[in-house]
């Protein structure tokens, strides 16, 4: 699979981790790109607090964050290839 750029292949190869990622997920039955940011590692107790926290954050994106493609269009082969739904938030996780 070609990627768009550098940052986007990078950020998809951070899906799941500890970091900002990228992946596409069926939601609710076509393709969307997330944005996902971990404040945790996978395997990680969530720290003792009483104060609401966010540990998973996402958005949607329609254009890469790094060189501006199109992501539906660039990626319209590749949509089931980039596929990371269970990470999703509100997808089981
Ligand atoms: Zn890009």
């Amino acid at each position: 699979m070609k990627f768009c750029c550098e940052t986007f292949r990078r950020l998809h190869e951070n899906a799941g981790l500890r970091e900002f990622a990228v992946f596409t997920a069926r939601y609710p039955d076509s393709f969307v790109f997330v944005l996902q940011n971990r404040a945790l590692d996978p395997e990680a107790l969530p720290p003792f607090t009483e104060s609401p926290m966010s540990s998973v954050s996402e958005m949607l994106l329609n254009y890469c964050p790094s060189c501006g493609v199109t992501l539906k269009q660039f990626y319209c082969e590749d949509l089931t290839e980039l596929d990371k739904s269970a990470l999703k938030l509100g997808m089981g996780r």
